[in-house]
């Protein structure tokens, strides 16, 4: 399927997607049941899991609770009264025959998240909805068994579905779209947004049409993505493959599809029935749930700094590069421990960079988080002022005092530095003797400096330095040197 950007560009995407989360709460969303993940397969099932006749579901409060700090992160309306409906369908691991999900009332309306693409615009993603629901059971096929098995674990865990307006207009948007999504159910603590193991899932909705329409064409929809990545590429995949599609001549059929990543192509999974009919009706056996102010007051109070606000605060406060505040606030963990760097310095900038350099490449070198990493904030930020007193040099901080510090139970970078002899001297009455002895041991070079040869000043430097065993400051040699060879 070999599209050239000219036929591309005659079209237009039109993406809305519908991103299951997986709430972190530690029983189900209608009854008492254990959460963990990767439990033994039915293990976390009572009688209300298995919809046993006469038993009835009672609301997660926590559940509704993350529910609305979703929607209060994402600027959306929240819904004050909250039913459930019965969405009715046939599935094996649905033993009660319906889904409990909202319809008509879901718990969050509207609301926008901004993406920031790799060119710099912003464009703001407009949500239709957030509703809660329950999760189904998991449907087991093992290769080459005739039957299929089912896991319970996962019927009745508690599901938010955010859904977009069909707003989003190329893969890019949908992946930065995604990554903000994960970043913030991280950042409000109410999801691991773990992907690859399903806490997070995400269906995609494709259509194309003509630039200049403005009518959507059919949307197909994708399932079966298990990584940002795969999702932006099964866009990619979608979009060509319906402009070919057209560009043949050929219908688009409305249908849902499946991503196969390895071959990297889509392929029909099931036609959409003409009409869906799940028969949506408010459960009985839950009565209405009414937010009241004082509730939403509580669950505001509650809310984290979210990582937009962080953004701005290093910016604005730290005076930090866009760039810098944006890598720095990918994950909530690092935004913290930057924090606690900055409250020991002066020098934002420096804390900035050491996090973004070493630090980051140590935590991705050994597949560690902030968490697990051995150099307290306040011992880097200890080893910054070093650096910046000119008791040691950059060089000799990041490569061997850094180091050290990792691997030694030490919390002190002074300590580490003296240990290691590496402390810089930048104590001019124990340099100027050891510049005096260079300049009287090579009167010649002097001579020739004063002539013009000024590149010879590196060689005093290298001198000092040689005879300082690497412990004079650099800048301080540097002064000292041009100073003493003026008067020379
Ligand atoms: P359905 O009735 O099939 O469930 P919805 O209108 O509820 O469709 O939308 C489901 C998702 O599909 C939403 O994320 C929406 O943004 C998206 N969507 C709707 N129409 C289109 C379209 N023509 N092309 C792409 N996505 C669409
Ligand atoms: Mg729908």
């Amino acid at each position: 399927m070999d599209i050239s950007d000219e036929v591309r560009a005659k079209y237009t995407a039109v993406i809305g997607l519908e991103v299951h989360v997986q709430l972190l709460t530690s029983s189900k969303i209608f009854s008492s049941d254990e959460t963990y993940f990767g439990a033994s397969p039915n293990t976390q099932v009572s009688v209300v899991s298995l919809a046993h006749p006469g038993t009835l579901p009672k609301l997660n409060r926590r559940a509704l609770e993350f529910a609305i700090k979703m929607g209060l992160a994402c600027q959306s309306e929240i819904s004050r009264f909250n039913l459930f409906d019965r969405k009715n369908y046939f599935y094996p691991d649905l033993p009660k025959g319906y889904q409990l999900t909202q319809d008509r009332t879901p718990i969050c309306r509207g609301g926008t998240v901004p993406v920031t693409l790799k060119s710099g615009i912003t464009r703001n993603i407009l949500l239709n909805r957030i509703h809660l629901e329950e999760d189904a059971g998991k449907s087991i096929h093992v290769e080459g068994e005739d039957d299929t098995l089912v896991d319970f674990n996962r019927a009745g865990m508690p599901l938010i579905e955010i859904v977009t307006e069909p707003v989003i207009r190329s893969s890019e948007e949908a992946y930065v779209f995604l990554s903000e999504i994960r970043k913030l159910v991280r950042y409000l603590g109410i999801c691991d947004g773990n992907m690859e193991e399903g806490s997070m899932r995400c269906d995609a909705n494709v259509s194309i049409m003509l630039k200049q329409s403005d009518t959507f064409g059919k949307k197909v929809e994708i399932k079966n993505m298990n990584s940002l990545r795969n999702v932006q590429r099964a866009i990619e995949v979608e979009i060509d493959r319906q402009i070919s599609l057209v560009e043949a001549g050929e219908e688009i059929v409305s249908e849902t599809r499946t991503f196969d990543a390895d071959v990297g192509v889509t392929s029909a999974m099931r036609t959409k029935e003409e009409l869906n009919d799940y028969r949506y009706f408010p459960d009985p056996d839950l009565s209405p749930v009414v937010v009241t102010d004082a509730w939403l007051d509580e669950i505001k109070s509650g809310m984290p700094e979210l990582p937009q606000a962080l953004l701005q605060k290093f910016v604005s406060e730290y005076e930090l590069p866009e760039y810098d505040a944006r890598l720095l606030t990918e994950s909530k963990e690092i935004a913290h421990y930057f924090l606690s760097v900055a409250e020991h310095v002066n020098n934002y900038k420096a804390a900035s960079n050491w996090i973004m350099g070493p630090v980051k490449s140590y935590l991705n070198e050994h597949a560690l988080t902030i968490d697990q990493f051995p150099v307290k904030a306040e011992t880097l930020a200890e080893l910054i002022r070093l650096i910046d007193e000119g008791k040691l040099s950059f060089s000799v901080a990041s490569q061997q005092v850094f180091s050290t510090l990792i691997t030694s139970k030490e919390n002190s970078a002074l300590s580490v530095a003296q240990q290691l002899n590496v402390i810089q001297d930048s104590d001019e009455s124990s340099l100027l003797p050891l510049i005096e002895e260079v300049i009287a041991n090579f009167p010649e070079k002097v001579i020739e400096y004063k002539k013009g040869k000024k590149g010879l000043k590196a060689m005093f430097i290298g001198e000092v330095m040689k005879r300082s065993k690497g412990k004079a400051d650099p800048k301080l040699t540097d002064q000292l040197i041009s100073k003493k060879l003026q008067e020379a």
